[in-house]
């Protein structure tokens, strides 16, 4: 037991953050979808990075599909929640304080400071569809379009601002359009920019907005990759294996591209000196 709670310690924390967000969010709002929601996304992700860490194949991709495809089909689309950044500016517009709000607080602008982009890695529906195509390694080196993420981002504040300024009507009915066009966006641009650059995660280094808010948290990440000098032959192996072009030997916290690690583990897996650890 005692071997079991050191070698686990960081995911029984990730799974008691979530339980303790469910039982407070359940005891101030009387909702008990927050219990059964928080309680299941903490569960499958606790369960799908122990039993990655443990050398179980694909547990990481059914992770990203438990929770990604629960968040984009029974939140989003059945119960008309957009979980997307339009819906984290509409709800923050109406004054609201829960849906999208509460799950960018959690997932996207507080959680990183603990579990630094575990979001990408093990429960974003874009992602989990980009991580089956074929280029998990960049062909290419990383190029510098960054930038767009910002335009995305501010295009999709002022779409939004714009809907409450000039007070369109039907604005839920909208947003359900936003999110399912979006989504649909979204994928074709993702799956489209791998295939021509060559990398499952281009969308993520280049396009997505989202990252504009997971970025600044995740550079102070408790959670993240170390490296133990005195093991590493600096071979590489680490490095060309990276999908998001981390700098993962360097333990500083300016490392290269170290705010796009999400938390995969293929380094740790592929050092051939067991010299990375989380
Ligand atoms: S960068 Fe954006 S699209 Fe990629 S996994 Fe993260 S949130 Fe999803
Ligand atoms: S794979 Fe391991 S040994 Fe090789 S450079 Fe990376 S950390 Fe060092
Ligand atoms: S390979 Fe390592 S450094 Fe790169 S994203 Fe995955 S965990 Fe982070």
């Amino acid at each position: 037991m005692k071997k079991f709670l050191k070698e686990n310690y960081q995911l029984l924390i990730i799974w008691l953050i979530f339980i303790t967000i469910a039982f407070t969010l359940y005891l101030t709002t009387n909702k008990i979808f927050y219990l059964l929601n928080f309680s299941y996304i903490g569960t499958a992700l606790a369960l799908g990075v122990g039993l990655y860490t443990h050398h179980v194949k694909y547990a990481r991709n059914v992770c990203q599909f438990a929770i990604g495809l629960y968040m984009l089909v029974y939140l989003g689309i059945i119960n008309n929640e957009n979980m997307q950044i339009e819906g984290f500016w509409y709800y923050l517009f109406l004054g609201v304080f829960e849906a999208a709000v509460i799950h960018y607080l959690v997932a996207k602008i507080l959680g990183p400071l603990f579990f630094g982009r575990g979001w990408c890695g093990y429960a974003c529906w874009t992602g989990m569809v980009l991580d089956l195509l074929p280029y998990k390694n960049p062909k290419y080196p990383r190029k510098k379009h960054g930038y767009i993420r910002y335009i995305m981002f501010i295009i999709s504040f002022l779409l939004v601002g714009a809907l409450f300024l000039f007070k369109v009507g039907n604005l839920e009915k909208i947003m359900l359009y936003f999110f399912i066009i979006g989504n649909v966006l979204y994928y074709l641009v993702g799956v489209s920019l791998a295939l021509i650059l060559k990398d499952n995660r281009a969308f993520c280094k280049y396009i997505c907005p989202i990252t504009v808010f997971l970025k600044p948290a995740s550079y102070f990440s408790v959670i993240r990759v170390k490296c133990d000098k005195e093991k590493c032959i600096n071979c590489g192996k680490c490095q060309r294996n990276c999908p998001m072009n981390v700098d993962m030997t360097d333990n500083k916290r300016t490392r290269k591209n170290g705010t796009e690690c999400i938390l995969c583990m293929k380094c740790i897996e592929e050092c051939p000196r067991k010299a990375l650890h989380l």
